[in-house]
């Protein structure tokens, strides 16, 4: 291969995210991934189109709405909010005080970067009995345990995000944004990098399959857990980013589209505060239930489908199943997914600086991107991954001029 500008490991939201702008600003760029396809935590299911991975595209400000050449994201349908309580669905008024009133609470307050179970337990001192439905609320949202998970981050992040209200979808589903992002890009795909050796203004990448890449500079995007586990070597880290890649570990998260012999007969999204199912989503008139369960709710759903009992467990969820069994299964397991290693990374109590110590630039040569830089910007999610693209590609294109 020629020698390249800019090489960027990872062929996500943000890798993609910045490739394209590196592309657009004229630069010679490859973007090397190890699956065989595009997109990483971003995966619609081809068969029904639903998604895998990222769900909806949070807020009517939401920068992903405003990307040329992609469909407009269209509101979701409305969906009833439900409650798993007592063994069949409920209104989620039914909890009191509600989840997401209590986040919104947190959001607003000016807690300090205590474990979110603390601010919880004083929040709810009041109504003990809504402390364990609020705690798995926070679980689901946001990958991570309430003991680990920071106020402070939290809340800072919340704030931060500037996305304005409402959950939409891409037409054609979350997977048009990365095809759209990808077009006309250098891709490789299947073959992971395995390491990135460097000095100033040359890199080289060195994949499984033995192929190099060589160029001025290197966009990162994997998740840090795979330079934690050594999946990924890049050489004379500082010890600092050793630390941070160890720090931003994502929380667990199993994912199901589950399809039945019969249709929904109302729009609905089931949350399971018993700490088995995370949320569950379906549509009316379509057979597919959605089974995004996230932290030890992953785990759970995770052993019963290995088990072969997941049919049981979304009974109760699924009244109108009537117990029927489901004709397919489309699992996707991020957690132990050795390219995701989970969901995505949480604000953790003691690890705040971590988000930007991943981010900082190296010598102006190794650049970092991905959900994981987010921080106190917003939450852990696509629009914020993309934005952490764009930002590489901008240091990029200053670092070579
Ligand atoms: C279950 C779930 C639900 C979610 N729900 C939402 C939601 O509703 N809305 C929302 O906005 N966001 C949601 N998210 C978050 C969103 O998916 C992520 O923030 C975003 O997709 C992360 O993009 P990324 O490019 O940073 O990382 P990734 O998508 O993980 O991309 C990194 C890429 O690097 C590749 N890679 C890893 N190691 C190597 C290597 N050694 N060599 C080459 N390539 C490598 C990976 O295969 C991957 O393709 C959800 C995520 C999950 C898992």
């Amino acid at each position: 291969m020629t020698e390249l500008d800019v090489v960027v490991i990872g062929a996500g939201v943000s890798g993609l995210a910045a490739a394209r702008a590196l592309a657009d600003a004229g630069l010679q760029v490859a973007v090397l991934e190890a699956r065989k396809r595009i997109g990483g935590r971003i995966h619609t299911d081809e068969r029904s189109g639903l998604e895998l991975g990222a769900q909806v595209v949070h807020g009517d400000r939401n920068p992903i709405g405003a990307l040329p050449g992609l469909p407009a994201p269209v509101p979701l349908p409305r969906h009833a909010a439900r409650v798993l309580l007592d063994g069949a669905p409920r209104p989620l008024s039914a909890l009191r005080p509600p989840p997401p009133l209590l986040e919104a609470r947190l959001a607003a307050s000016a807690a300090g970067d205590v474990p979110v179970a603390r601010w919880l337990k004083e929040a709810t001192a009041r109504v003990p009995d809504a402390l364990e439905p609020a705690a798995e609320w926070f679980r689901q949202n946001w990958a991570g345990e309430p003991e680990a998970l920071s106020a402070l981050g939290l809340a800072a992040a919340r704030r931060a995000d500037a996305v304005g209200r409402g959950e939409f979808v891409l037409p054609g589903g979350f997977g048009t944004l990365t095809e759209r992002l990808a077009q006309g890009l250098h891709l490789r795909l299947g073959d992971p990098v395995v390491r990135l050796s460097w000095s100033p203004g040359r890199v080289r990448a060195v994949t499984e399959a033995g192929r190099r890449a060589d160029a001025a500079a290197a966009v990162v995007t994997v998740p840090p857990q795979v330079v934690a586990d050594r999946r990924l070597v890049i050489d004379d880290l500082p010890v600092r980013k050793q630390a941070a890649a160890r720090e931003l570990r994502p929380g667990d998260a199993w994912c199901a589209v589950v399809t039945y012999p019969v249709p929904a007969p109302e729009s609905a999204v089931i949350f399971d505060p018993g700490g088995r199912l995370g949320f569950v989503t379906v549509t009316a008139g379509r057979p597919e239930a959605v089974v995004v369960a996230k932290a030890g709710a992953a785990g759970r759903a995770r052993a019963a489908w290995q088990a072969g009992t997941l049919p049981a467990l979304l009974a109760d969820a699924l009244p109108w199943t009537g117990g029927r069994a489901p004709e397919r299964t489309r699992v996707a397991d991020w957690g132990a997914d050795p390219w995701a290693g989970g969901a995505y990374t949480y604000p953790a109590v003691g690890a705040l600086w971590a988000p930007a110590a991943w981010a900082e630039p190296m010598d102006g040569t190794l650049f970092f991107a991905g959900e994981a830089t987010t921080g106190p910007a917003g939450p852990p999610m696509a629009h914020m991954a993309m934005a952490g693209g764009e930002r590489a590609a901008t240091e990029v294109i200053g670092a070579l001029r």
